[in-house]
């Protein structure tokens, strides 16, 4: 693996006709040595690994995030992702100094983060629970979330776009794939020393933090459990009950194609059907962007409007299907009695594109989720049902507010690998951080779970019930039960991590130009 030293710093801005040109952010440099820079590993490159290693090179750390799996399977994923307005927020703030797009004569240009989701993605704008007969049983409109402005309410994207996206804004070389991480040794609370990170192959880094945001199946969450309970700790997982098939299909070829597909569901841009133990959803996705080594950035953009659709269904923990079963097939069975256009949907699907697994989250955790200069983000710290679209909205807003802690107690300290002040006010700040996210990331975790339960009902009196309670609740009651996803978190930087980069004076050393490229 490379060294800090080695890695490239950068400003990149590029904006082409039909080409995603994002401009990429400095890693902070070494040049002056003499400086401690903020070291930090982040295991896992996900929403939360990714956009992490944004907040904290914004700050002004060093930052490697290692990957278990290869750069195309990183880089892609089932479906598609709402990143609502909650999470929305978090994106515009870490591409706030960025400069803003100048190309007025190209049909697509972003010259940042947010703006290159948004010139990929569909913006979320109204839908709603609906039951299998195709009628409201809660509608959310742009003003649901207590938000008015359009543009602040969210968006549809591919994974596959999201992940090249947030990747692509990192300087080349800052994410190693094909890096599983094996186990970490952390010096015992309070003293100075380097956490040590072994991966499979045998290599071991060093760093001042070690950033768990390694999923659902956390090898570092395991690990600190382990520790915390002195013996093997039993995976905190809890099954679901149920499994979930997705994709993504071209708009187009849903049915009579856009048009019909939209006046199917008066012109929202998500739907989701609930019926006995079983349920549907899709939501404009936009076109997608891939890797592209010749492309200004890297990226090019492709394909015509997309939806991702999702499917639900109880089953048993051992269920499997029979090797080589045709999942397209079986859901046309499965929701043949569902309103237009989900029949539609299941019939333009090429069963090459569709995924499927059991779903599982975890009993939302207490603070402190770790312990030293270890720290969970993501899934690997509150793994929660998808019912309300905020598992990756939680890990976006945990990657804002874990810089927040760690720039705010970084400034003017020597670096923690010698002095155990530094390394003591470092775990401070991460149990800091910990202690905040837990209740908000608990609350959304034990809604999402509620929620599930209501949809996936599936005894008929238990079905009428959950119909006949939605549909006589006011719309303002609905509402309100969500309200607090927007409006309770403020995302903001803390006092000084523009101008300051607290990290070290190396960070503040000005960046090189590179163009950055596909890894
Ligand atoms: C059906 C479904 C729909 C969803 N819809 C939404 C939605 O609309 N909006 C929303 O906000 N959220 C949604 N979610 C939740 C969202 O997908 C997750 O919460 C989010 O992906 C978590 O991001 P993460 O970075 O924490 O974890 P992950 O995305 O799981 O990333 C973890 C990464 O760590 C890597 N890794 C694992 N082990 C190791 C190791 N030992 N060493 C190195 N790397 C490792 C993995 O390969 C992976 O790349 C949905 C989830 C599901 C299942």
């Amino acid at each position: 693996m490379r060294s800090l030293a080695q890695r490239p710093c950068g400003r990149v801005s590029t904006a082409r006709r039909g080409r995603v040109a994002i401009t990429v952010r400095a890693q902070a440099s070494s040049a002056n040595g003499s400086k401690w820079p903020l070291d930090v590993v982040v295991v896992g490159a996900g929403i939360g690994g990714l956009v992490t290693a944004s907040a904290l090179l914004e700050a002004g750390a060093r930052v490697r995030v290692y990957e278990a799996r290869s750069l195309e399977q990183a880089l892609d994923g089932p479906g598609g992702i709402l990143v609502q307005a909650n999470g929305e927020k978090v994106m515009r703030l870490l591409d706030s100094p960025w400069p803003t797009p100048s190309s007025s004569s190209s049909s697509f240009s972003a010259s940042s983060l947010s703006d290159a989701v948004y010139a990929v993605g569909g913006p979320v704008m109204s839908g709603g629970f609906r039951s299998d007969r195709g009628d409201y049983l809660y509608y959310a409109a742009v003003d649901s979330t207590g938000l008015k402005d359009l543009r602040s309410n969210g968006l549809g994207i591919s994974r596959r776009s999201l992940q090249n996206i947030l990747h692509a804004a990192l300087p080349a070389g800052t994410v190693t794939f094909g890096a599983p991480l094996k186990a970490f040794t952390a010096p015992p609370a309070g003293q100075a020393g380097a956490v040590k990170v072994e991966f499979e192959d045998g290599t071991v880094e060093s760093c001042d933090i070690l950033i768990g945001s390694d999923g659902v199946r956390s090898k570092v969450r395991a690990q600190v459990l382990r520790e915390a309970a002195g013996e093997a700790a039993p995976e905190k997982l809890r099954y679901s009950g149920t499994v979930c098939w997705r994709g993504r299909v071209p708009m187009s070829r849903v049915g009579k194609g856009a048009e019909w597909l939209s006046q199917q569901v008066n012109g929202d841009t998500w739907a989701e059907y609930w019926g006995a133990g079983l349920r549907f959803g899709f939501f404009q996705v936009g076109s997608e962007v891939a890797r592209d080594a010749s492309a200004p950035g890297g990226l090019r953009q492709e394909g015509e409007p997309q939806i991702a659709w999702y499917a639900f269904a109880n089953r048993p923990e051992d269920w499997s299907p029979e090797p080589g079963a045709d999942e397209v097939a079986r859901m046309a069975g499965m929701f043949k009695d569902f309103a237009a256009p989900v029949p539609q949907v299941i019939a333009a699907l090429d069963p090459a594109s569709v995924s499927y697994g059991r779903i599982y989250d975890q009993l939302p955790r207490p603070a402190p989720w770790a312990a030293g200069r270890v720290t969970l983000l993501g899934d690997a710290a509150h793994a929660m049902m998808p019912t309300l679209g905020q598992g990756g909205c939680m890990a976006i807003e945990d990657g804002l507010e874990l810089a927040n802690e760690l720039m705010a107690a970084a400034g003017g300290l020597e670096g923690p690998q010698a002095d155990a002040v530094a390394a003591a006010g470092l775990e401070a700040a991460l149990r800091r951080y910990e202690a905040s996210r837990a209740p908000r990331t608990g609350r959304v975790a034990d809604q999402s779970y509620q929620v599930a339960e209501l949809a996936m009902a599936d005894k008929p009196v238990s079905v009428w019930l959950r119909n006949t309670i939605y549909r006589l609740t006011p719309k303002w009651a609905g509402d309100k039960q969500f309200e607090y996803l927007y409006t309770d978190y403020v995302p903001a930087w803390k006092e000084g991590v523009r101008q300051g980069r607290q990290f070290g004076a190396g960070a503040a050393a000005a960046p090189a130009q590179q163009k950055v490229g596909a890894a």
